[in-house]
């Protein structure tokens, strides 16, 4: 649907000149201290072509923590494998409270409203490891074959220090447990998930490894990991609930399916066309990446480019 563009290298530049001058960056995440010791300064972005050209601006092979992002690669891997039976256990509505809330689980039966939320990315995660036997395993395979990055790996200080301060997941996990809606032993299930959210990777890496959702399902080597539908079920998700409970806002200025974590970094997609990847550290008081939504809302001003 789009006319062909060589490349949107010029605009990416200008967005980190125009980003370069604004004041005002937002605080990186401080709930654990790998995190809080980021420079909000930091700002890179990425564009990976469905044909796997890839290009970017200021630090955008430099590796950051993935953190919530990697919750689009679990649903997508989970769904890969168990299809529509996944949705009884996790619902697909925005949910208005933080990522870490515990007060809807209890009103839903211990379903979580959807997969992006600390609880429904319990779920999945889950749901995941009892597949495969080593979901942050499968998980990473996947982030490495799809950047082409062998190097990708597990951040091993974050994971721990998310073990340290993960008193929140943890009754998140036991209280859906309740519910019999965990089915391994909940510190399994916790150690794969912080393992999951450790991994480190570049807006270069991540743009590349979330261009399935932009070929409609396909990866890298052409096989298929989700079906056009599933694709298109997991793009919804992310407009609907990508950006924590700021997801409203994030479409009107966006208007692209998007996923960000509390590392500062989010990912984009434009279905048939390309998916970018930014990072700055610096989070606003949702714990999105201040910086990078205004790039993101910036590129989709400056090209034209959006899902509307
Ligand atoms: N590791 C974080 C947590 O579960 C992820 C938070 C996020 O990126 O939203 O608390």
């Amino acid at each position: 649907p789009y006319p062909p563009s060589p490349t949107f290298q010029p605009v990416l530049e200008r967005i980190a000149t125009e980003i370069g001058q604004t004041p005002g960056r937002g605080r990186p995440a401080d709930y654990i201290p790998a995190l809080a010791a980021c420079d909000p300064r930091r700002f890179g972005m990425a564009v990976a072509e469905i044909d796997g050209t890839v290009y970017g601006v200021g630090d955008w092979r430099q590796p950051f923590s993935t953190q919530s992002i990697t919750k689009v690669f679990t649903l997508a891997l989970d769904l890969a494998r168990e299809g529509d039976e996944l949705w009884e256990h996790v619902g697909r509505e925005p949910s208005g409270n933080p990522f870490n809330s515990l007060v809807q689980l209890e009103y839903e039966n211990g379903i979580p409203r959807n997969p992006f939320i600390n609880a429904g990315a319990l779920v999945v995660t889950d749901r995941l490891q009892t597949r495969t036997g080593d979901a942050a395993g499968t998980l990473l395979a996947f982030l490495r074959a799809e950047s082409g990055n062998a190097e990708l790996t597990f951040d091993k200080e974050v994971a721990a220090s998310e073990a340290t301060h993960g008193d929140r997941n943890a009754a998140l996990a036991h209280f859906m447990a309740s519910y019999g809606n965990i089915d391994n032993p909940v510190p399994v299930l916790l150690e794969q998930y912080f393992r999951q959210c450790s991994i480190e990777a570049s807006c270069a890496d991540l743009a590349l490894a979330t261009s399935f959702l932009a070929r409609h399902g396909l990866r890298a080597d052409g096989s298929r990991l989700l079906t056009q539908s599933q694709a298109k079920q997991v793009n919804a998700v992310m407009l609907t609930c990508g950006t924590y409970d700021a997801a409203g806002d994030f479409a009107y200025r966006v208007g692209l399916p998007g996923k960000s974590g509390v590392g500062g970094g989010i990912i984009a997609v434009v279905p048939g066309r390309c998916t970018l990847c930014v990072w700055s550290p610096g989070l606003d008081e949702r714990g999105n990446s201040v910086a990078g939504v205004a790039a993101l809302d910036r590129f989709t001003t400056l090209t034209g480019v959006s899902v509307f």
